[in-house]
């Protein structure tokens, strides 16, 4: 918009700006395309300067000059050593939280662990809002399992959230594990886990939480909800890299109970004594697998600085007024325009990314991005998603994106799109 500086709502997202007590984390990061609007923050978070500095040296010096001492100067220890890190963020005492693998790699091997630590049950309690991944991994180990156990989905009346009684009733006697996204990939509601994970008790289950979504924008308390079993994704809000090493939680008194599935040497007592036999230990370092991407795990170690010192509650705090603020302008410039809110309203019930839900969501989406600088994302059927990551994202960025999604509709800009959907969205 030509008189952007005159406008007075955008006059006033300025103002918040000068406000924000978080604003100044910005030039932590890398803004190298200055107009660009990113706002995919929760799908591959931007890089923190900090990092170029650290992946430099780990070549040059680590793999470079170093070479194989590497493992005995800050490779060998650099799991532990970064979940420690990932552990404040998670509310977790020492010594349960470790990096290893992909996201999914680390549910299947958490995933498996639970059910042998549960025989005798045969219910898996999830949502229909959880990622397909998780899905997926849940269908595989129920295949591999030989088919014994069932699939309880509990389903969404709205597509946004779930109901917590009818979540909170499917839990029983027969149900071994309760697996849920604490933040939803989609719609963004936010789970209690609290409630979950003590009703899972009480009948005798156990709780694993996928916190991709949640982790670095949202309070995670795994010790004081008495949570079993974690996993999450790096590469989101803490800003990690692309495919950087997910992390897992076991709670400490059910590592010496809970076998992984995959016995590598890295996930041996002693790797180094070339054993023929596995021995593994009680610690969270048995649910290791191989040698570590030490790259990316040297990057992303660098990556969690710039959010460990702001904090995660001032983080959050910053989070619900951000996505209020979009949610606000939503009901103003864009629901007149066929948009509808796909995430919840109540900014206690949901994480740091919002679904405006459109019947030509795809083709606004593709406008967006090619003609307007700004990046969101599309999810099937109808929702642009639009992730908010306070340490960078600002309030006049969320002015502009939603007045070029204005500006798309108005002026019809999105026709000249198909809706024949591209590999990745
Ligand atoms: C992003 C995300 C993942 C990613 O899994 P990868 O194995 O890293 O591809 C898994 N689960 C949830 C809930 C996610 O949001």
């Amino acid at each position: 918009m030509e008189n952007r500086e005159l406008d007075p709502r955008f006059m006033y997202a300025q103002r918040l700006d000068a406000k924000d007590d978080l604003a100044a984390f910005r030039n932590a990061f890398l803004f190298a395309e200055p107009d660009l609007i990113y706002m995919d923050g929760n799908s591959l978070g931007r890089l923190p300067r900090r990092v170029i500095h650290r992946v430099q040296k780990a070549v040059e010096l680590g793999w470079g000059r170093d070479l194989i001492r590497g493992w005995n100067t800050d490779w060998y220890e650099a799991p532990i050593r970064v979940g420690e890190k990932i552990a404040q963020l998670v509310g977790a005492s020492p010594q349960q939280v470790t990096v290893s693998d992909s996201t999914s790699v680390n549910l299947f091997k958490l995933v498996m662990a639970a059910l042998a630590m549960r025989q005798e049950r045969n219910v898996i309690v999830t949502d229909d809002l959880n990622f397909p991944s998780d899905l997926y991994v849940l269908q595989g180990c129920i295949r591999m399992l030989g088919e014994h156990h069932c699939l309880h989905l509990v389903r969404s009346a709205d597509g946004i959230t779930i109901d917590q009684q009818t979540l909170l009733e499917s839990i029983d006697e027969r149900t071994a594990l309760v697996t849920l996204s604490h933040v939803t990939f989609k719609s963004g509601f936010l789970h209690d886990a609290a409630s979950v994970t003590e009703r899972a008790h009480q009948a005798g289950a156990l709780v694993l939480w996928d916190l991709s979504h949640s982790v670095g924008v949202v309070p995670v308390e795994l010790d004081h909800w008495g949570a079993d079993l974690a996993v999450g994704c790096t590469y989101k809000y803490l800003n990690g890299g692309p495919g950087a090493p997910a992390f897992l939680y076991v709670r400490h008194d059910l590592q010496d109970k809970a076998p992984s599935p995959i016995w590598g040497w890295f996930g041996h007592r002693t790797p180094f004594a070339f054993d023929l036999d596995y021995d593994p230990p009680t610690a969270i370092t048995r649910f290791l697998v191989g040698t570590p991407p030490i790259l990316s795990l040297l990057a992303m170690e660098a990556a969690l600085e710039p959010l460990l010192k702001a904090g995660i509650t001032r983080v959050h705090e910053k989070a619900k007024r951000l996505t209020s603020y979009l949610v606000d302008l939503t009901d103003v410039v864009l629901s007149p325009l066929g948009f509808e809110l796909g995430s919840p309203r109540d900014p206690a019930k949901r994480g740091a990314h919002v679904s405006l839900r459109h019947e030509n969501a795809y083709q606004i989406n593709r406008a967006l991005i090619e003609e307007m600088s700004v990046l969101p994302d599309f999810r099937e059927p109808d929702n642009i998603r639009l992730g908010l990551s306070p340490l960078y994202t600002s309030y006049t960025d969320i002015w502009i994106a939603i007045d070029h999604i204005r500006q798309v509709v108005v002026e019809k800009r999105f026709e000249r799109y198909s809706n024949k959907r591209l590999p990745v969205s």
